[in-house]
């Protein structure tokens, strides 16, 4: 038996043969060419048929794994009708009398190297990009493309690394796990496969040697471990594992309806945490009481210049329309550290997540702020609005937002624009907030705490720093006791107090932070329905 670890991006278990997925790359070769029109036409025809498959592959990621990891197509299709690439590769054909595959590969290679000198970290990401959509030309120009129906069914597929158009085009009923060497888990196969619910594991030690082909292996996306030819007495453990796994996700669905209710009879707020109007729908099929964290900066990343009201106002007036009366708390901004927008001209700094950032930016460039709570005053005429600010550090940040949203209402009062009521909320990420937590809860209705942050600031550890896993303890009691802090003195002024970072959805804590009094825990969808059980049997 062979045992590896990797890092489990999905949980579950997965038992059955190995399929070793390696790309058919064959060298691109150099060859000179006679016939430039000839050679026009070979590369026009690759072109479009490439086009083709990204078309289907945008319809079957927009079936099976929703609008936002199908954008990745329509992405990989802008690309590839670009001008600048289009025109590279027909100048080398044309003026250096070059076959079409190394044509493509010379300005791939280009095109990389600009992306991958760009400070933007959206726009070095696009790099992988070029190279997905430049292989799969050189690939059907030089008849090497794999078809993924190739593989026997159903399988663990193992593989150095797998691109997001490479993920989607297998058919999903023939996988049972991913396995990759690779890979990271915000990587963008890493998400689709969480949204396709498939156990898998990145930064896997695994040797990717189609030797495994065939051979019976587990994946415990548990305990992040791999298991090659298990003995006995693994596979009759593992066994037993998927067995709970399977009844325990089947049970699941009973919990659809239910209040979510302690033995006791307190009633928790089970909400959800969401990035854009899109995930709404899994909001509503997970049968989630609301949206205890609508992350806005995700409407200002990966464009050129601001949202305008008018588009943010439709963005919000959405939301809380299909939630219908639902609670929809709104964090305000939250740009700079590792979210960042080239047109906001943030001067680069030493240490971001310590830096200009969040509600720093809003009451320094008041007329982003001011945008932005136009529309979402506007909005909260539609539902059950609370507005959240990020990164507050004192109560004199809270006094002046306040003063800016009493001039907003002012404002629209005077324009004859309705507005509606809604509720202000902070969110308690910073060591100092949650210290001085009695000094802000007057001047609030709710504190919503953000533990990803207030981990990192108060175990002094980089969220993005996977090298200090190490030291890295979710559950130190420092963070505990001054989330047990917040809440109390939440309460003592009349504010509730909720949770809306990672933890929130740790079930090893909920009976502790129910003990402790929370009134809310804010976690993705998906894990809505096994946090209700929890909550219930507490
Ligand atoms: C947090 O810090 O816990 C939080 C919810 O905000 P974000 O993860 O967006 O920083
Ligand atoms: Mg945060």
């Amino acid at each position: 038996m062979i045992v590896r670890e990797g890092k489990s991006v999905f949980k579950g278990v997965a038992i059955g043969k190995i399929f070793v997925y390696k790309k058919a790359e064959k060298a691109v070769t150099k060859e000179i060419i006679t016939d430039v029109d000839a050679e026009l036409a070979r590369f026009q025809e690759a072109k479009d048929k490439a086009m083709e498959q990204l078309k289907s592959l945008y319809e079957k990621a927009l079936r099976d794994v929703g609008e936002e990891e199908a954008m990745i197509f329509d992405v990989h299709q802008m690309l590839l009708d670009d001008l600048d690439y289009n025109e590279s590769i027909t100048n080398i054909i044309k003026e250096e009398k070059m076959n079409a595959e190394y044509a493509v590969f010379m300005t791939c290679e280009q095109f990389m190297g600009m992306f991958l000198s760009m400070d933007d970290e959206y726009m070095r990401g696009r790099a992988a990009d070029i190279e997905d959509i430049s292989k799969r030309v050189i690939s059907i120009l030089n008849g090497t493309q794999v078809s993924p129906e190739a593989m026997p069914e159903p399988v663990i597929i193992v593989a150095e690394d797998l691109a997001p158009s490479e993920t989607v085009q297998f058919d999903k009923s023939k996988i049972l796990a991913i396995v990759i060497q690779k890979g990271s888990a915000n990587s963008h196969t890493a998400i689709l496969a969480r949204t396709m619910n498939i156990p898998s594991l990145v930064t896997t030690d695994i040797e990717v040697d189609t030797k495994y082909n065939g051979r019976m292996a587990v994946v415990d996306g548990f305990a992040g471990l791999f298991y090659i030819n298990p003995d006995d007495e693994t596979m009759a453990k593992m066994e037993e594992k998927k067995k709970r796994a399977d009844e325990q996700r089947a049970l699941l669905q009973e919990m659809r309806g239910k209040e979510t209710v302690t033995k006791s009879g307190k009633h928790i707020h089970l909400y959800s945490n969401i990035g854009g109007v899109q995930d709404v729908d899994a909001v509503l099929e997970n049968d989630s009481e609301g949206i205890g964290l609508f992350r806005s900066e995700f409407l200002y990343l990966g464009r050129d210049d601001y949202p305008t009201e008018e588009e943010q106002f439709e963005a919000y007036k959405t939301v809380l329309s299909r939630m219908q009366g639902k609670k929809v708390i709104i964090r305000t901004l939250d740009i700079g550290a590792d979210k960042q927008a080239d047109y906001f001209n943030i001067p680069k700094e030493e240490n971001p997540a310590l830096g200009f950032r969040a509600i720093r930016i809003c009451l320094t460039r008041e007329d982003v702020f001011r945008t932005q709570l136009r529309a979402l005053l506007r909005a909260s005429a539609f539902g059950n609005l609370g507005i959240m600010f990020p990164m507050i550090i004192s109560v004199k940040e809270i006094v002046r937002i306040k003063e800016i949203v009493d001039e907003v209402k002012l404002e629209l009062d005077r324009e004859d624009i309705a507005y509606g009521n809604f509720e202000l909320g902070i969110m308690i990420e910073t060591p100092a907030a949650a210290v001085i937590s009695d000094l802000l809860a007057p001047h609030v209705d709710f504190f919503s705490i953000g533990t990803n942050d207030l981990s990192q600031y108060t175990l002094a550890i980089d969220r993005q720093n996977q090298s200090l896993d190490n030291f890295f303890d979710p559950h130190h009691e420092a963070i505990l006791r001054l989330i047990q802090m917040t809440i109390e003195n939440a309460h003592k002024s009349g504010a509730w107090c909720g949770i809306c970072g990672e933890l929130g959805a740790d079930m090893e804590l909920t009976a502790r932070f129910i003990q402790m009094g929370i009134d809310e825990l804010s976690v993705s969808p998906g894990y809505t329905l096994e946090l209700r059980k929890r909550i219930r049997e507490c």
